[in-house]
């Protein structure tokens, strides 16, 4: 079943729809405004993102057509009103994969949502493709990394740490978190561990490793990956 992000500011409404959602086996995370949504749509981990229109803070058309233009290919299905037709073309020409009329029948929307998923390749970039992240082109299925010049030599720990920040891009990762989902309860090192592999990661990944575009300290806390 898939992973599926709910772009939605209506609170019953989207608690509703992940409710239906799970109860079908699929995996909900909630967003409630645009700029939470937009951020959480830019990590790879969603199979697909039920959209709604009218939010605060960025429009489901911002979102929509911001995610594409930044590659993002995670099939979208929008959630308009009664009235908004133009929304409807409008979501479709920005890359959305399909639009549902509120008030909608959640088996009406399960069955979107099946067709979409069927459509889409395996849902988002597998494991077996390759992924651009900074200079380097990574194979996270081989253990492969190259930039310009070739091979660019990665140990298994790095692969897994960047593999990590990739999944869930635009989140600010803390260092709690890297260790417990990284390293595993077993392993006992220092938050300074982690430092020192952002930095080694850095020097490969980044052009500029003093000043990194995408793996971004996020002070007091961690670490947060941008594409
Ligand atoms: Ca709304």
């Amino acid at each position: 079943m898939a992973k599926i992000l709910i772009v939605e500011d209506e609170r019953d409404m989207a608690e509703g729809l992940k409710d239906n959602f799970e109860f079908d086996g699929h995996e909900v995370v909630l967003a409630a405004d645009g700029e939470s949504g937009m951020e959480m749509a830019l990590s790879p981990e969603f199979q697909l993102i039920l959209l709604d229109v009218m939010l605060p803070k960025k429009s489901g058309l911002d979102i929509c057509r911001d995610l594409r233009a930044r590659g993002v290919k995670t099939p979208i299905i929008m959630l308009t009103a009664r009235g908004q037709e133009i929304d409807k073309v409008l979501g479709l020409e920005l890359g959305a994969d399909d639009y549902i009329t509120k008030p909608f029948s959640v088996r009406e929307l399960l069955a979107r949502v099946k067709a979409v998923l069927r459509r889409s390749p395996a849902g988002a970039a597998s494991a077996a493709e390759s992924v651009h992240i900074g200079c380097l082109e990574i194979n996270f299925a081989h253990y492969t990394a190259r930039d310009q010049q070739g091979e660019v030599e990665m140990t298994h720990k790095e692969f897994e740490i960047v593999k990590y920040l990739y999944e869930h891009a635009g989140q600010t990762i803390s260092r709690d978190q890297l260790l417990e989902d990284v390293w595993g309860y077993d392993a006992a090192p220092t938050s300074r561990t982690i430092d020192n592999h952002i930095l080694k990661l850095r020097k490969k990944i980044e052009t500029d490793p003093d000043h990194p575009r995408h793996i971004l300290t996020v002070h007091g806390i961690g670490y947060k990956y941008v594409i």
